[in-house]
């Protein structure tokens, strides 16, 4: 869950000067200052006292979910002091760096994804921000992810994708946009039963596929049921089997702003275009059994700057 539980933690970096020179603008006594001398004495005196004011916190971090398990997304808050000057704010972990956004005055998100494909275990989320840095270390858990053993017959490795398909779910992908279209919590885009949970791993003739996982949630809604948009957003891919989509099928991506994207997948009517602001629970298409599918079913995918995460959480927890 992804705001349950959060980790504070208090810079006291300048805590003293910043209590000194707030209790000077109170305190007419001490001015005007005439010599530094004076300015030691007096900072000595208050020193002397038991510190009992509350310290000023220049930057605070919440980190949320406590402990995430692969597939979360983790959300790094951060709350900047209203006298910090600099709004340049950078969070990174390991090689990558991860956009943060203003979501209120001198507030501050970044979010994390995690996917079936990384390791468990210890990380560090570097903080940049109002000439602060600070490493915060997380632990990442394990999750148990269903595992499917798959056969085919010799020559039968499935439908490969057109580069066109590919390129354009690529673009998909990489679409960072500075504004946050959702507002709550997300809705699920059909009522019919989910089928296939997200990360399950495979293995294909008894060899595992180490690139492979559920990138996303199955519903097994029959032909022509509804599709909705989970959150409002922009449309900002339509493909179509005509146009080479023969892995995704008549597809279509929303973006939600701000790194998180869904893209809906195998649909037999795509009721938007591209451009087309969506509304939450908005109709946007009919379930099908368009490109690698099987049966009717939808593929719902939320990916996070450029992965697919676990969406569950988004369906039970509002995301600042
Ligand atoms: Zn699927």
């Amino acid at each position: 869950m992804l705001c349950k539980s959060m980790m504070r933690i208090f810079s006291t970096n300048h805590l003293l000067s910043n209590w000194f020179s707030n209790a000077m603008l109170q305190n007419r006594a001490v001015t005007p200052l005439k010599n530094n001398l004076h300015a030691t004495s007096i900072l000595m005196g208050i020193a002397a006292l038991p510190l009992v004011a509350t310290p000023v916190r220049a930057l605070e971090v919440q980190i949320n979910p406590q402990k995430p398990l692969l597939g979360d997304t983790i959300s790094v808050i951060m709350n900047l002091d209203n006298s910090t000057r600099s709004s340049n704010v950078t969070v990174t972990s390991g090689k990558d760096t991860y956009p943060a956004y203003e979501i209120a005055p001198n507030k501050y998100r970044a979010f994390i994804p995690t996917t079936p494909l990384e390791k468990p275990g210890g990380r560090t989320i570097k903080i940049d921000a109002g000439g602060e840095s600070k490493n915060i270390p997380i632990q990442v858990g394990s999750r148990k992810f269903t595992v499917q053993r798959i056969n085919l017959p010799p020559g039968k490795a499935g439908v490969s994708a057109t580069k066109y398909e590919l390129q354009r779910a690529t673009e998909f992908r990489a679409v960072r946009s500075p504004e946050k279209l959702w507002s709550s919590t997300f809705l699920k885009p059909s009522q019919a039963r989910m089928s296939t949970p997200y990360g399950v791993r495979r293995y294909y003739n008894g060899k595992f596929a180490n690139d492979y996982y559920h990138r996303g949630l199955d519903f097994a809604g029959g032909n022509g049921s509804p599709v909705v948009a989970p959150a409002a957003g922009r449309v900002v891919l339509v493909g179509t089997v005509s146009q080479g989509f023969r892995v995704h099928g008549n597809v279509i991506g929303v973006d939600h702003g701000q790194g998180v994207a869904s893209i809906f997948m195998h649909l037999s009517k795509i009721l938007v275009k591209e451009g087309d602001i969506v509304k939450p629970g908005q109709l946007i298409g009919k379930i099908g059994a368009t490109g690698a599918s099987t049966g009717p079913h939808l593929h719902w995918g939320l990916y996070v700057n450029g992965k697919s995460i676990n969406p569950m959480p988004w369906l039970n927890v509002s995301v600042e």
